[in-house]
């Protein structure tokens, strides 16, 4: 077995170097001896071994403090040195945790782009809502309305880098470009580690050094935007239309939000919808309803007669097939439905009266049948 030789000799640093000097001499021996940059190179891996075997020691101030006074012998469990706290030195040791403390995130996508470090991440664009409010007419015929809202897009100025037009975006130094940091906590348990937003850099990967002024050295800007939106005909109350993409601009390669419009739907002063059917009352005067009438009723698309039978009663329905709401997806349309609403005849002349109560004493049992069935299921009258 070869010499070991000096941790601090591995790392090219002094015996007083500080942490961060450590650190970063640890990250250029790394990057440069990784495996996923030398393939099948085996003294390479065995540097890079080397590299972490010994950052591993020296950026713990306890097991630096025992390397500074025992050497290698501090880590040897054959040399019976003053190793006992260390458990089983290195065999088992995962210089992949190490590693990723320092670049943060995995190995995966690093280095090969010569340093260039992870892409941040792509964050989709958020979900909007809008409304419109449509009268009754305009959902029965369909409709076309502006909407006016505010999306996330791209800053124009900057094309969503974030720095002003000429200068450059640099890779964050403190994450590598993975928009991640790991820290580290020691517990009963061992060293706890936690990936965290990189602080320096929100998450992006990139910093800038001379920020866009349209935006801020955000990338993206709030922008007005104004849309004129097909409403279909049949469109109900509550009804949501939903336009892909027109949503916040994804960025870093996410995907586009959509924009979702609701639908509100103005109370009509006689027509109300139910499903695709529609319900009316109409108002017929007491003789329409004993002599029947053609009377006139509402319909969706105009006036039109209907005629009523002689002694229809109060609430009786009529149903017009097929005049109701349009299917908002099968166009099928609904039936219009009306009930009639007799009217009590007022202020009626003493002349008018005297008639009526003529023909009241007129009438017999056969008129008024409902009365009369009435009366006997409680009193047993004959
Ligand atoms: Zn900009
Ligand atoms: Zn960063």
């Amino acid at each position: 077995m070869a010499e070991k030789r000096d941790y601090y000799e591995v790392l090219g640093v002094a015996k007083g170097a500080t942490e961060a000097d450590l650190k970063k001499a640890y990250r250029n021996l790394a990057k440069k001896y990784h495996p996923d940059v030398n393939p099948g190179d085996k003294d390479a891996e065995a540097k890079f071994k080397e590299i972490n075997e010994a950052y591993e020691v020296l950026s713990d101030p306890e097991k630096r403090a025992k390397y500074d006074q025992y050497g290698h012998a501090a880590f040897d469990p054959s040399m019976g040195g003053g190793g006992s706290g260390f458990g089983g030195g290195f065999g088992g040791f995962d210089f992949g945790d190490i590693f990723s403390s320092v670049f943060g995130g995995g190995f995966g996508g690093g280095f090969g782009g010569g340093g260039g470090g992870r892409r941040s991440r792509a964050v989709d664009g958020d979900d909007l809502l809008a409304r419109v409010s449509l009268d009754f007419e305009e959902s029965f015929k369909g409709a076309k309305k502006d909407i006016s809202y505010r999306r996330v897009e791209e800053c124009p100025d900057c094309h969503g880098s974030g720095a002003k037009k000429g200068t450059d975006v640099e890779t964050c130094s403190q994450c590598h470009g993975t928009g991640q940091v790991m820290t580290q906590q020691r517990t009963p348990f061992g060293v706890m580690q936690s990936a965290t937003t990189c602080p320096s850099c929100r998450g992006r990967g990139k910093t800038i050094k001379d920020p866009c002024t349209n935006c801020s050295g955000k990338g993206y800007v709030r922008v007005a935007k104004k849309l004129a939106v097909d409403i279909p005909a049949g469109i109900a109350d509550g009804n949501r239309i939903v336009l892909r993409g027109k949503g916040d601009a994804g960025r870093g390669g996410g995907q586009d939000g959509d924009l979702v419009i609701e639908v509100s739907v103005k109370r009509h002063p006689l027509f109300e919808r139910q499903g695709d059917h529609v319900y009316c009352e109409v108002p017929i005067t007491f003789t329409e309803a004993t002599l029947g009438a053609e009377i006139e009723i509402p319909t969706l698309e105009g006036k039109q007669t209907y005629e009523i039978p002689e002694g229809t009663q109060y609430g009786t329905t009529f149903t017009l097939r097929g005049k109701g709401m349009p299917n908002v997806n099968t166009k099928r349309r609904g039936d219009l439905v009306f009930s009639v609403v007799i009217e009590v005849p007022k202020n009626l002349s003493e002349e008018q009266k005297r008639e009526l109560r003529e023909f009241a004493a007129s009438c017999g049992e056969s008129n008024n049948a409902k009365k009369t069935s009435f009366l006997k299921k409680f009193f047993g009258k004959k």
